[in-house]
């Protein structure tokens, strides 16, 4: 029995799957998956976490799931041991895309099939299928709910013939993370036009992913900055701010800390800047519910999991997983076949039929904000 498509020279490695079981299909009771997980403290990866595994589970998997804190010799450590203790299949959420190239030779040299989850994992032969949503829309919604947001477009995405001028801030993601270069450049490639035809202004100028960027996404890290450029280019706060692209929810609400400290708001209604996000973590998404941030979007990370498991199963059964893109993500050394999700843009409006007709959240989780 061998898994399909092992990267690198491990393909067909043989006993990994199911060696007590004489001839015949490798039963997925057989099969443990390894699931490296990047950090429990945004509860979007938590929610991946559980589903994956329930979903392994269900399929009969044994699972071994580790969260590394957001630390990058901790997510290594854990993968070497699951190379170690046994597993048949990996499905790694890496911290940082470029730092697993060793762990994951060892991983194809044992034969174990690798599928990169959410994050691109970069600088490796030996990634075999990604996961993930549609990146780049992300950053392309992102930039559409911001002008929305301003009135510059309406509702359908038209343009309103409001020209402002706007002042905006730009903020992006983690550069070790492959996702955060495609929501920045989804989004510049949205909002470029608007800034060349002078309707958008970047009060700071600092327009470029290197000075927009917040290590580990880090909701402290957002915050400080968003206070260095408030004293820096708004007189503290006192000079006028109209929006803030934001590209994940906790540091949506490390912006708006910032910014209501800085005495605007405390509500959009009350002049606090546009604010967009990313996740539709409970806690923003009851932001957005009482008027403080705008917008989110909404990444069903059910059907993730869902399409993890699919691929998993594919590899338990010795066949290759169906990519619906095999284009878009070079990470360096491949293009790696790829499963591409949709996403939505959730704002006030849509709270109800996105977020709780879906079943993701209830009335409740939101009016309590967690
Ligand atoms: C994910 C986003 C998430 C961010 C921070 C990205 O890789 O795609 O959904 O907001 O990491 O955790």
């Amino acid at each position: 029995l061998g898994l399909a498509a092992c990267g690198g020279g491990g393909a067909g490695g043989g006993d990994d799957v199911g060696t007590g079981d004489g001839d015949g299909a490798a039963a997925a009771s057989d099969i443990t998956v390894g699931v490296a997980m990047p950090t429990q403290t945004s509860e979007r990866w938590i929610a991946d976490g559980n589903s994956v595994r329930e979903g392994l589970e269900e399929a009969g998997f044994e699972v071994n799931l580790q969260f590394a804190n957001d630390d990058i010799p901790t997510q290594q450590q854990q993968i070497d041991q699951m190379i170690t203790q046994g597993a048949d299949i990996l499905i790694v959420a890496s911290i940082d895309g470029t730092a697993l190239a060793n762990q994951l030779q060892a991983a194809a040299d044992a034969g174990i099939p690798i599928i990169s989850y959410d994050r691109l994992i970069r600088d490796t032969e030996n990634v075999d299928f990604y996961v993930t949503f549609d990146n780049f829309q992300v950053g392309v919604d992102q930039a559409t709910s911001l002008l929305t947001g301003l009135g510059v477009l309406d509702a359908d995405g038209n343009e309103t013939g409001e020209t402002g001028p706007f002042t905006i801030e730009l903020f992006a993601g983690s550069l070790d993370d492959n996702n955060a270069h495609f929501f920045f450049d989804g989004a510049m490639t949205t909002l470029q036009p608007f800034i060349d035809a002078g309707t958008l202004v970047v009060g700071s100028g600092q327009t470029s992913i290197d000075q927009a960027a917040t290590l580990r996404w880090s909701q402290e890290t957002a915050q400080r900055r968003m206070e260095d450029l408030l004293t820096a280019h708004y007189g503290g706060g006192s000079e006028p701010l109209h929006g803030v692209l934001s590209p994940f929810d906790g540091i949506s609400r490390g912006i708006i800390t910032a910014l209501q400290n800085a005495g605007m708001g405390p509500s959009i209604a009350d002049g606090l800047p546009v604010v967009t996000g990313q996740d539709a973590e409970i806690a923003s998404v009851a932001l957005i519910d009482q008027g403080i941030q705008y917008s989110t979007i909404f990444k069903d990370t059910r059907l993730l999991a869902e399409q993890a498991v699919i691929a998993a199963q594919a590899f338990a059964d010795g066949r290759t997983p169906e990519a619906n893109n095999t284009t878009d993500y070079d990470n360096g050394m491949m293009i790696v076949p790829s499963f591409l999700l949709p996403v939505s843009i959730v704002t006030a409006d849509d709270i109800q039929s996105v977020l709780i007709d879906s079943g993701f959240f209830t009335q409740e989780q939101v009016d309590r904000g967690q």
